[in-house]
């Protein structure tokens, strides 16, 4: 295929590449036509996040049926169990214990390769801090107990995701994901000086985005990866499109043409990382 068409489909010279987080049950189409549009577009392997206990029962059982597909499990920041009306249950309650329980033995499997989304959402006002944090740290002693990576979402929290990381440290190498990354250089910089991986979506395509782009510059390539977090964010040139696993090719296309690299050699790069943190 000649490089023009190639870039106007957004595929990859390299079919290995992959979406390091996604929520394909979120998008209304079914999967296996997402899998072929990825496939296509030279995204080999997704993996499909869940955020609450259906959503993580979902990715884990879609791992049986579809080779291509990895997961990770949690419950999200933003849809913590609880009450009707007051605050989360606690992770320490008789509930809360259920929920976490559950997402043990969903993130125990083998092709459960993350603990996540996990994390702080300063963003949307509808959860307390307090239990954000408390459910952070016990979805973190999950990843911890299984030797398994956790992939976090930090939405507006650096300072305290960064604190709370901090005490569990030293972190072994590769074992924490800091997924849709959203901090600047900066941040990027403390990231890496830590050993952390920081997956970019398809916002940082976005006009208004300099400062995640500056980030993206600042990220070593060793501790990259892209996604998309499908159905949101889907990046230029379909911004406003719904998004899909396929659409991390123009990520990875973006990412590798901002830092000057090789788009061959980004890919290759983006691969030994993904075995390096997934072990797949
Ligand atoms: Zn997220
Ligand atoms: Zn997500």
């Amino acid at each position: 295929m000649p490089d023009e068409e190639a870039k106007i489909s957004g595929m990859l010279p390299d079919p290995g590449a992959f979406d390091s987080h996604t929520h394909m049950d979120a998008t209304g189409v079914p999967v296996e036509s997402l899998l072929e549009a990825s496939r296509a577009a030279g995204i080999a392997r997704v993996v499909n996040v869940g955020c609450d206990l259906p959503s993580a029962r979902w990715s884990a059982a879609a791992t049986d049926s579809y080779p291509d597909v990895y997961a990770a499990v949690a419950i999200h920041p933003n849809d913590l169990p609880g009450p009707e009306e007051g605050p989360p249950y606690s992770p320490a309650s008789a509930e809360g214990r259920e929920v976490l329980g559950e997402i043990e033995r969903l993130a125990a499997r083998p092709r459960v390769v993350a603990v996540g989304e996990t994390g702080l959402d300063y963003y949307w006002h509808d959860t307390p801090p307090e239990p954000q944090r408390e459910w952070f740290r016990a979805h973190i002693e999950i990843a911890r107990r299984l030797g398994k990576p956790v992939m976090i979402h930090d939405r507006e929290a650096h300072e305290d995701v960064l604190a709370i990381l901090a005490e569990y440290a030293p972190w072994p190498p590769d074992s924490v994901i800091f997924h849709c990354f959203s901090g600047d250089a900066a941040m990027a910089a403390r990231c890496a000086e830590a050993g952390y991986v920081m997956s970019f979506a398809g916002n940082v395509t976005f006009k208004n985005a300099a400062p995640l782009r500056e980030a993206a510059m600042a990220a070593p390539p060793e501790l990259m990866l892209a996604e998309t977090d499908a159905p949101y964010l889907t990046p230029v040139p379909h911004r406003g499109k719904p998004n899909s696993p396929a659409m991390t090719a123009y990520t990875i296309r973006f990412l590798a043409e901002l830092k000057g690299l090789d788009l061959a050699d980004f890919c290759a790069q983006l691969q030994s990382t993904g075995e390096r943190v997934f072990g797949w």
